[in-house]
């Protein structure tokens, strides 16, 4: 075994201009991966986040994108 980290190939990426700050993807999300950043915007750390897609779903803007890296 390694210790070496899953890798994904996408990344949610919540969009700072179409978000509503309504915090649902923040109550949705139980890896606790969405935080809010330096500029007071809603962020998702694509280190820590499994990739489960709730906030994805939970949006109610369409904010979060899935983005291939
Ligand atoms: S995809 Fe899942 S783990 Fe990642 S930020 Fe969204 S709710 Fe959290
Ligand atoms: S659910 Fe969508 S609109 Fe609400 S805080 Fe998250 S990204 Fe912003």
């Amino acid at each position: 075994m390694t210790a070496e980290k899953k890798t994904y190939k996408f990344d949610y990426v919540i969009n700072a201009a179409d978000c509503w700050a309504c915090a649902a993807c923040e109550m949705e999300c139980a890896d606790n991966s969405v935080y809010v950043d330096d500029n007071a915007n809603y962020a998702i750390n694509s280190n820590s986040c499994v990739r489960c897609g709730k906030c994805f779903r939970a949006c109610p803007v369409g904010a979060i994108a899935r983005v291939k890296k």
